[in-house]
């Protein structure tokens, strides 16, 4: 079971050991020496609580020391001396001296590439720091792409012994989520590296204690990731259906680097976000019909050699709109022409909705309105023209919270849906109430197409009150009882087709 070690920087030595002592939910503390403008070793180490590595890391490493190296090193021998626990000791630096101090006890020997992508060295620089007889060995690359992080799982199959293993960016996250997975016998938490998380989000969101080589792969593609809600929503759901599960962020660069990544790492079971949800339909080998009418998928799981694909979206979108519109026989105007748009016009022409899609791209709006024999228009939707607007497109999401996808003076039918949940009310949300519409943000969409991913990955339906709870959390919103009555999943919606049982 890999242990949590939260590295602590700091420009005094004050404020270090301040740090130092505020890192109750790590195992291990790595102290940065390098950026004290007063740096003593003792003081440093003087009263710690928990086992310390400390790391003097030069400029030439990444790090902020511009010191000389002799003087490096007397400060990082002074720490052995001192009795630290651990020596951070640069593969690239002079220093194999230290090596010999304890025999390579204590001695975490590093490397860290900040140049996008795989050193084509790795397997070979990995076995020749092993052979050091350093007791540590860490690698750190940066990622360009989810597939930059398998040659680091290939590295165990080449070395033994304790070795830390991570992608550096927000493509290498697996590697820190996943480090029992990876190989890795403690992982890094803190803001110190790109893509680094701190301890607090790898064990209450990631439930990094809780996972082993073994737990279940699951995750979210899609690009770029940063503010998805779904690893929030899927390990609360996980945790409490006692499942040995992960679900990890896995931001890709394209379809071809989700799949090389899956492949390796096992995935078994994945959500599917912007901008994959139609090229993934392309490459699954079983659809449900729904799915297939949209020609686009937010669900995928293991099946045999391939994928099987379904969109809860749909009947995720239904769900709480069911409740408080009626859609049979209305006008519905879609603006957007996405993966999402899609799923829409799929849903809203199965209650028997009469379908107009809107785009700044008329040929998109016109293909995604063919799926359900409806008209693709330009934007926007005439006034006078709809009883449903929803809006399909990010517009009005966070950061750029003072746009919107349709004019207040154009809002003149019965409903307005908005699919962005980031804030829980738009100012498209908050224009079409004055405007006397009934209103429906995306959160309650969000919590129920999770709801039912969950189910179709596990068998298992978690409630909807905790993944509204924890997408709420996520956002920072404390949660309250009318956003949290999300409890409108339709049970049987999706289809079990895909799976052949
Ligand atoms: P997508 O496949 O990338 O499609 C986005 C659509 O929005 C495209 O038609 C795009 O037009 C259009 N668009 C983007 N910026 C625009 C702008 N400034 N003006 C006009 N049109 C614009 O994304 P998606 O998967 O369909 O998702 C769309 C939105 O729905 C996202 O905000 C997503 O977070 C949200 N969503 C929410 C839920 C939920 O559960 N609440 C579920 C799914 C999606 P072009 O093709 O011309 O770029």
């Amino acid at each position: 079971m890999p242990l949590i070690c939260e590295t602590v920087t700091a420009n005094d030595l004050t404020t270090l050991r301040a740090r130092r002592d505020g890192c109750r939910a790590a195992d291990l503390v790595e102290l940065r020496l390098d950026g004290l403008v007063d740096l003593d070793v003792g003081g440093a180490l003087a009263g710690r609580r928990q086992p310390v590595i400390v790391t003097c890391r030069p400029q030439w490493e990444g790090g902020r020391f511009d010191g000389s190296e002799e003087e490096r090193r007397r400060f990082l021998r002074a720490a052995l001396d001192a009795g630290a626990e651990y020596v951070d000791v640069e593969w690239r630096s002079d220093f194999s001296e230290l090596l010999d101090v304890r025999r390579g006890r204590g001695i975490v020997l590093s490397t860290h590439d900040f140049k996008a992508g795989v050193p084509s060295d790795l397997e070979a620089r990995v076995a020749a720091m092993r052979a050091t007889g350093a007791e540590i060995v860490k690698v750190a690359i940066t990622a360009s792409r989810l597939a930059d992080c398998v040659p680091l799982l290939d590295c165990r199959r080449v070395v033994d012994g304790p070795l830390v293993l991570v992608a550096m960016g927000r493509a290498g996250i697996p590697t820190r989520v996943l480090a029992a997975r990876f190989g890795s016998c403690w992982m890094y938490a803190g803001d110190a590296a790109p893509g680094q998380l701190s301890a607090e989000r790898l064990l209450n969101d990631f439930r990094f204690r809780s996972l082993t080589g073994d737990s279940a792969v699951y995750g979210v593609t899609g690009r770029p990731l940063e503010h998805t809600l779904s690893p929030a929503m899927h390990n609360a759901a996980f945790a409490s259906l006692a499942l040995e599960a992960a679900y990890v962020p896995l931001e890709a660069a394209d379809a071809d680097d989700f799949m090389k990544f899956a492949a390796a790492v096992g995935v078994v079971g994945a959500s599917i976000t912007a901008p994959f949800k139609e090229e993934l339909f392309r490459r699954v080998v079983t659809w449900d019909p729904e799915s297939r009418r949209a020609g686009a998928i937010n669900t995928v799981r293991r099946h045999g050699e391939g994928w099987a694909g379904t969109n809860t979206d749909i009947a995720g979108f239904l769900a709480p709109l069911r409740r408080r519109f009626d859609v049979s026989n209305t006008r519905c105007a879609i603006v957007g022409a996405g993966g999402a748009a899609r799923a829409v016009a799929i849903a809203l022409a199965t209650e028997g909705g009469h379908v107009t899609v809107h785009a700044r791209d008329v040929q998109k709006a016109e293909t995604v309105a063919a799926l359900v024999g409806g008209r693709g228009l330009a934007l926007p939707p005439p006034p006078g023209s709809w009883d449903l607007l929803v809006n399909a497109t990010p517009v009005g999401t966070f950061p750029r919270v003072e746009e919107t996808p349709v004019a207040a003076h154009l809002l003149t039918g019965g409903f307005v849906c908005d699919l962005v949940y980031n804030p829980l009310d738009t100012r498209l949300l908050t224009e079409a109430r004055a405007a006397g519409c009934g209103t429906l943000g995306g959160l309650e969409m969000l919590v129920a197409q999770a709801v039912l991913q969950c189910e179709w990955w596990t068998g298992q339906r978690p409630s909807a009150t905790l993944l509204g709870e924890a997408a709420l959390g996520a956002l920072g919103v404390p949660p309250n009882g009318s956003h949290t009555s999300i409890d409108a999943c339709p049970r049987g919606r999706v289809s079990r087709e895909a799976s052949g049982s």
